[in-house]
């Protein structure tokens, strides 16, 4: 294929889509705005007390990657991984309905069953999830789009109303029958933005979030941190010829042409393509087209974010008053509920949509980052903790609340015993995002996961049915970032998922 393809945007999406696409045989160039490679995956670096380490801006945990494509990119030969294997821990107001979230469906069953009263059917809930999973992730690596035909084909009716097009709310009470038990299963389809768990389609988000297959499901971390993953990428995708262009801001496109228009240090330079690659936000790619149709349906979609991210460093490692006897007791995600019913979860994710309040706390996710370096032998400065946590509204930068910043920090370090070894935070919240990252309204999957948005309906085609990953009516232009199926995440499967179907198409 002589044909030469122009990605924009180094994020893992874009930068995955030009992997494939030169393995190809395509002529690729890859243009970013910024001067580094990453998108939402970069590190930062802060000095504090002298010493300068780097933490995760963006992302932090990697999880919803599939394995064909680590290992097929050449990631998994170049990049040493730790997954913590033992249970989740979750912590409600009242302590002593702690609990843990075993691995194994048995084991988890009892657990709820003791802490929570649950007396529901836990083993199935997996079950049947492995089940969709499968059909997820078999899709993706035949990057077939997806189609509620083919869904009920293969899972049949019940299972795909129930997980697919159905609410969360109802998915739940099909399983289980304790509060506590529906609150934690519910904290995903809050994620990505504030989503009623009486949506149609709010159900399809816990299959979603669980069908990475890097870690079989699970969530772990890279050596250094996850930002090796687009740098080490953008030099796999250099080693193999693809035309690495940063410090470029694509400032207008021309399809009909087949011209690309960008600014590299106050010059202004065109580049031709046989086909272009939009793996950025939607409404960048849609103003860039100039095609005001599409900007409009762009701005009619839901965006809204309400993710805060808390990172902290520690002079000493974190020790946790809740300790496991385990050598990597101290890498065990942790997750801190403000709501005892999913009646309060479901106000607290909807109170901040309207602004009326900064903070409403909903959930707070705990990752231990620096003690997951600590597992694969690096000595660092600073122990580093990736807070995320629920609802902020998109009205003011993290700078400017110290409150909730001070809120969220109590919660986190009432588990901790070491309090004072605390050296440096820094809060971002939905407001930074978007201005950091360009996240339309601070939403970290660029689009709300929600009915209209989500399976066969995330993307941007006027002809999805034959090209699914086409952007608006134009043949030769695509669109692959966060927004487009499946969803955002260091996982990079909207990238790959359009590079196959754009290289059938070229073929
Ligand atoms: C705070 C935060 C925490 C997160 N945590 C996690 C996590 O722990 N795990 C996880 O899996 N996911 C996480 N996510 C989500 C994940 O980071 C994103 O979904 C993912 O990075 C999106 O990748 P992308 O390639 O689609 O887009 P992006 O990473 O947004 O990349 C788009 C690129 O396009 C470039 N661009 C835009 N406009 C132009 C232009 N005009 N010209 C040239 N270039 C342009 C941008 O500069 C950017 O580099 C998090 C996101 C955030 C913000």
């Amino acid at each position: 294929m002589n044909k030469n393809v122009v990605v924009v945007g180094a994020g893992i999406n874009g930068l995955i889509a030009a992997h494939y696409l030169r393995r190809a045989g395509l002529g690729v160039t890859l243009i970013e705005r910024a001067a580094q490679v990453g998108g939402a995956c970069i590190s930062e670096v802060a000095t504090v007390e002298g010493h300068s380490h780097k933490y995760a801006l963006g992302a932090s945990v990697l999880g919803l990657m599939q394995d064909f494509i680590f290992q097929e990119t050449g990631l998994a030969d170049r990049l040493q991984t730790y997954v913590p294997e033992q249970a989740k821990r979750v912590h409600f107001p009242d302590a002593s309905t702690s609990a843990w979230i075993y691995r194994d469906p048995a084991q988890l069953q009892r657990e709820l069953a003791d802490k929570w009263g649950e007396r529901g059917d836990a083993e199935g809930f997996r079950a049947d999830e492995a089940k969709v999973v499968d059909y997820l992730q078999e899709g993706y690596r035949a990057a077939v789009p997806p189609s509620l035909d083919e869904a009920k084909l293969r899972l049949g009716d019940a299972l795909t109303r129930l997980w697919i097009t159905g609410s969360a709310a109802d998915l739940l009470d099909h399983y289980f029958t304790a509060e506590r038990s529906k609150i934690y299963m519910a904290m995903t389809v809050t994620e990505s933005g504030p989503v009623s768990l009486q949506e149609p389609y709010s159900a399809f988000t816990m299959p979603l979030m669980d069908s990475g297959s890097i870690f079989g499901g699970y969530y772990g971390f890279v050596k250094e941190g996850i930002w090796r993953i687009t740098e080490e990428l953008a030099q796999i995708n250099r080693e193999r010829g693809v035309d690495v262009r940063l410090g470029c801001k694509v400032e207008g496109v021309d399809p009909g042409r087949g011209t690309l228009h960008y600014q590299q240090a106050g010059q202004g330079h065109a580049v031709a393509f046989d086909h272009l690659v939009f793996a950025t936000d939607p409404l960048s790619a849609a103003r860039l087209t100039g095609d005001s149709g599409m900007v409009h349906k762009v701005e009619g979609k839901r965006t809204l974010g309400t993710s805060g991210k808390l990172n902290l460093f520690f002079r000493k490692p974190v020790r946790w008053k809740e300790a496991s006897d385990h050598p990597a007791g101290d890498t065990v995600f942790r997750f801190i509920f403000s709501v005892e019913s999913i009646a309060d979860f479901e106000r607290s994710t909807l109170r901040v949509t309207s602004g009326e309040t900064d903070y409403s706390p909903g959930f707070i996710q705990i990752y231990c980052e620096g003690a997951s370096m600590r597992q694969m032998g690096m000595v660092e400065p600073f122990d580093r903790l990736a807070v995320f946590f629920k609802n902020m509204a998109l009205n003011q930068r993290g700078e400017a609340l110290p409150e909730v910043e001070a809120a969220v920090k109590a919660k986190v370090m009432s588990l901790i015993a070491n309090p004072q070894d605390c050296a440096w935070a820094r809060l971002l919240a939905p407001r930074d995002l978007q201005q950091l990252f360009l996240f339309p309204g601070g939403n970290i999957d660029h689009t709300v996961l929600t009915g209209g948005q989500t399976f066969f309906e995330r993307q941007f085609s006027a002809d999805p049915a034959q090209q699914f990953y086409q952007f608006g009516s134009w043949s030769n232009v695509s669109y692959c970032g966060a927004a487009a199926y499946p969803c955002g995440s260091i996982a990079g499967t909207p990238g790959y998922m359009c590079a196959q179907q754009l290289i059938r198409h070229m073929a």
